[in-house]
């Protein structure tokens, strides 16, 4: 049977695919979403999800599966040689979050949340189809399954299909290289010489001159994950998979090397990792794009990689969606994906380079520093965690709170600007609480969670435009912006309109389907304001 063609084909039902699909889906896109492996099952590699990526993926409402299935509270020890520090990382005092936490979570469950929010909108993933295809001239991908082939028909087609892409080849060369490192992954279990060595319920990570090991209290086959680094065999391993496994041997000496008193009892599971740090020279080409570890490729240093694929696809699916809807969709749009997310994964896999280096490598400098700084320097460890400041800041970058697109041609300062704005208000006798306040968040910037006031009621403005869609938000004064089609037709369900009212001013913030400003300006011109919404697809009229 040959199905109709769809907006969006993801090939890859990875945390990347599935978000993307989501996200697609629920900005108007008709979608389908396939992988290769024939079942949902295969063993984790992240462990961790960072506050940005729950808060970008509340819209979606899955965030309560999300923390149901994860550990908000977990407890991290650090051992440094003979000392055990325990570092609070269950509170990082973010402000302005309804996450202000780290979510432990296995890479599976993130997994399984996503795919059944796409059966329960009747989008499941179709597994065991393997594209082995793809040509631009009639937008036609050949998917394999043991049944046979089919010819699916799509407009735009994205590889989320992880490290061994095969969509790439079509987009973008990949550049970078190997470490000299490879991961070392286990689900054990572990009998520790003293009870307080190995603390159950607690993460723990040892600093030994050959790199860190960590031991996470959620393994899926046993008790404990185990992670560890060590020099790469001279044979290369897969691209983007397990490889095969390790002897129980050379675990244990893993283990002794890092100099934890712990025997290992049994092994449930293990795998050697490549590591590499790599990225696409492009994203996009013509309909094809990539997204997630198709696009690049981090070492495990700061849990990375995943959070970064959801932020690719969650900035694409909505695009996808809304030039869907369009015969003609602006080319602005389709190619900010490529000028807002690169720059942002380049960045994200310098830092991750930079903490690999420290974590990880086998440079005398780095060995020295883990096996004599780092312990020598414990005492002052729970003095710096206490360092609210310190912490707080380490945690927004990591957890790319900092991250903005204010480059982007999405991100526009309308006219009359937000500076001269609170002027001309304050001439037109409305009162701003106070200059910094009244000028909000920058176009391209994340809109921070604080509490407002909208139809009478207080609440948390992430919790406001938690839905699907664009939203303007007016402060208290600002005119109507007039978003029905001047044709007299339904106003577009994605676009949401709320007035704080308990911000004074004449002016209006636009949020983007991804939590970011894609406009503001001082007061309400509907030319500006239409214009914005057609250049990402939401055609409102004639501008
Ligand atoms: C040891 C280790 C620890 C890590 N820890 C963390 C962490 O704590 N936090 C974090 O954020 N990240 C972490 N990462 C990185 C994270 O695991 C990856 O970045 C993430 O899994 C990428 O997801 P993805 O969906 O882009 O790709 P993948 O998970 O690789 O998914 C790609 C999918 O595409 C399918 N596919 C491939 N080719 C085809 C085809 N031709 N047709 C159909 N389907 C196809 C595959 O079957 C697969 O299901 C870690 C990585 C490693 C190695």
């Amino acid at each position: 049977m040959t199905r109709p063609p769809v907006d969006v084909l993801v090939v890859g039902a990875g945390t990347t695919g599935l978000a993307l699909a989501l996200q697609a889906h629920d900005h108007g896109a008709s979608v389908r979403i396939i992988d290769r492996r024939p079942d949902l099952s295969r063993p984790s590699r992240a462990m961790l999800m960072h506050p940005r990526t729950l808060e970008v993926l509340r819209p979606l409402g899955v965030t309560d599966a999300l923390l149901a299935r994860g550990d908000t509270a977990a407890s991290v020890r650090l051992h440094l040689r003979s000392r055990v520090v325990a570092v609070r990382v269950e509170q990082l005092d973010l402000p302005g979050t309804a996450f202000p936490h780290l979510l432990v979570i296995r890479q599976a469950d993130v997994e399984a949340v996503l795919a059944q929010a796409l059966v329960e909108r009747g989008v499941p993933v179709e597994r065991g189809a393997e594209l082995v295809g793809f040509r631009l001239e009639n937008r036609r991908a050949v998917i394999r399954r043991e049944s046979g082939l089919e010819a699916a028909g799509y407009r735009y087609l994205v590889g989320c299909d992880g490290a061994a892409s095969l969509v790439r080849g079509r987009v973008g060369a990949w550049r970078g290289g190997d470490y000299a490192q490879e991961a070392v992954l286990a689900d054990l279990d572990l009998r520790a010489a003293a009870a307080e060595a190995l603390e159950p319920d607690s993460a723990h990570v040892v600093a030994a001159r050959r790199g860190l090991l960590f031991l996470f209290a959620n393994g899926e086959r046993a008790p404990w994950r185990m992670l560890a680094t060590r020099p790469a065999g001279a044979a290369p391993l897969p691209f983007g998979q397990p490889g095969p496994s390790v002897p129980r041997a050379e675990l244990q000496a893993l283990v002794d090397e890092a100099g934890l008193p712990a025997a290992i009892t049994d092994v449930a599971w293990s795998a050697r990792v490549r590591l590499q740090h790599r990225l696409a020279t492009h994203f996009r080409r013509g309909p094809f794009f990539l997204a997630g570890d198709a696009a690049h490729l981090h070492s495990p240093a700061g849990g990375q990689g995943m959070n970064t694929g959801i932020q690719d696809a969650l900035n694409l699916g909505w695009k996808l969606a809304f030039a869907s809807g369009q015969a003609r969709p602006s080319p602005v749009l389709l190619n900010s994906y490529e000028r807002e997310r690169r720059p942002a994964d380049q960045l994200v896999l310098r830092a991750t380079h930079a903490i690999f280096w420290a974590e990880a490598s086998l440079h005398p400098a780095a060995q020295l520093a883990r096996s004599v700084l780092v312990p020598l320097g414990a005492p002052l460890l729970p003095w710096l965690t206490r360092r609210r400041r310190l912490m707080t800041a380490g945690a927004r970058t990591l957890s790319q709170f900092r991250l903005h697109y204010r480059r982007s041609p999405l991100s526009v300062d309308g006219v009359p600007a937000v500076r001269a704005g609170v002027r001309a208000a304050a001439r037109a006798g409305v009162r701003g609480r106070r200059p910094g306040a009244a000028r909000g968040p920058c176009p391209g910037s994340r809109v921070a969670d604080t509490v407002v006031t909208c139809a009478g009621e207080r609440v948390r403005l992430h919790a406001l435009i938690a839905r699907p869609g664009v939203h303007i938000l007016l402060q208290a004064g600002a005119a109507d912006p007039a978003v029905a089609p001047l044709d007299g037709g339904p106003t577009d369900a994605r676009i949401h309109v709320r007035r704080l009212t308990d911000r004074p001013g004449l002016g209006v913030l636009i949020v983007r389907p991804d939590g970011y400003v894609g406009f503001r300006a001082a007061t309400v011109d509907r030319r500006q304001i239409q214009k914005w919404l057609s250049l990402v697809g939401l055609g409102v009229g004639r501008v």
